[in-house]
């Protein structure tokens, strides 16, 4: 079955509607590769914020390249998920040394870089380069679930599985790009978790979850993520005019940061 439909109904609302964000003026992947990564877990009014200050800091991968790990941390302070600030300061490193300076422009070497998974490949691939190569996020998921009335469990096997084939059987071949966005941007702005705004929708009128009544029941999630709970003590220890700190070391959240010195209990 021909599922033109999607993209000739996508495209044109996005043209419309798009917000204006700095990266969507660009083809440069530094500058498509640092939103991507910054907006990983950050809201798009912060991640715009920092993605100013990165592009103003290191204009250049191999003036990022160059930076220190202290440095880069520095300027992500404040963002979280502090991982992403040491694998960016690897992979531009990367791209420095193993690839002359120019990001790969394939989806596998795309995916070499440190920190830049399934999603990040496609994304910086099809938008920077034209690839065909669908992204599934979040947003993604949401709108195919509900769009195609779609029940597989987003976080099973089968269901990364099915869903990453319908998108690849969706994707637009003369805009990939352009496809990938529009798709996020509905997810984002109008098909959102909570109250989605069916009646601006593009993909109404084909909508199964709207024409079942199950937008609230989609997509679904097993929803087995483990939490754990950890006591720490810190200790407030003051010299004179100076305050002791420690830089974080080990496998462990915050590595490379400073904090106050610091007891682990196995109860509060
Ligand atoms: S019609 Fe509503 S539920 Fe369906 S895709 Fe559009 S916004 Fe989402």
């Amino acid at each position: 079955m021909s599922r033109a439909w999607f993209t000739k109904a996508l495209l044109p609302w996005y043209a419309e509607h798009k917000r204006p964000l700095p990266w969507r003026e660009t083809r440069d992947p530094y500058r498509i590769w640092l939103s991507e990564v910054i907006l990983q877990q950050t809201r798009v009014e912060q991640g715009r914020e920092y993605w100013h200050r990165f592009v103003e800091t290191y204009p250049t991968v191999a003036e990022l390249a160059a930076a220190t790990e202290d440095q880069v941390l520095r300027l992500w302070q404040g963002l979280g998920y502090y991982s992403r600030a040491r694998n960016l300061r690897t992979a531009a490193k990367q791209v420095v040394e193993e690839h002359m300076g120019g990001f790969p422009d394939s989806y596998e070497g795309l995916k070499g870089l440190k920190g830049v998974g399934e999603y990040t490949a496609a994304a910086i691939g099809s938008i920077a380069f034209g690839l065909v190569e669908p992204v599934v996020d979040g947003n993604v998921y949401r709108v195919l679930a509900r769009v195609f009335g779609i029940d597989t469990p987003i976080d099973s096997t089968a269901g990364r599985k099915q869903f990453r084939e319908l998108a690849a059987a969706l994707i637009d071949h003369e805009q990939p790009g352009e496809h990938n966005q529009a798709v996020m941007e509905l997810g984002a702005t109008v098909c959102t978790p909570l109250k989605p705004t069916c009646g601006e929708c593009p993909l109404a009128r084909k909508c199964i979850a709207r024409a079942t009544d199950r937008i609230d029941k989609l997509p679904v999630k097993t929803g087995k993520t483990k939490v754990r709970t950890r006591h720490f003590n810190y200790l407030h220890i003051e010299r004179g005019d100076k305050t002791f700190l420690r830089k974080r070391t080990g496998k462990d959240i915050w590595h490379g940061l400073y904090e106050l010195p610091l007891i682990e209990t196995e109860k509060g």
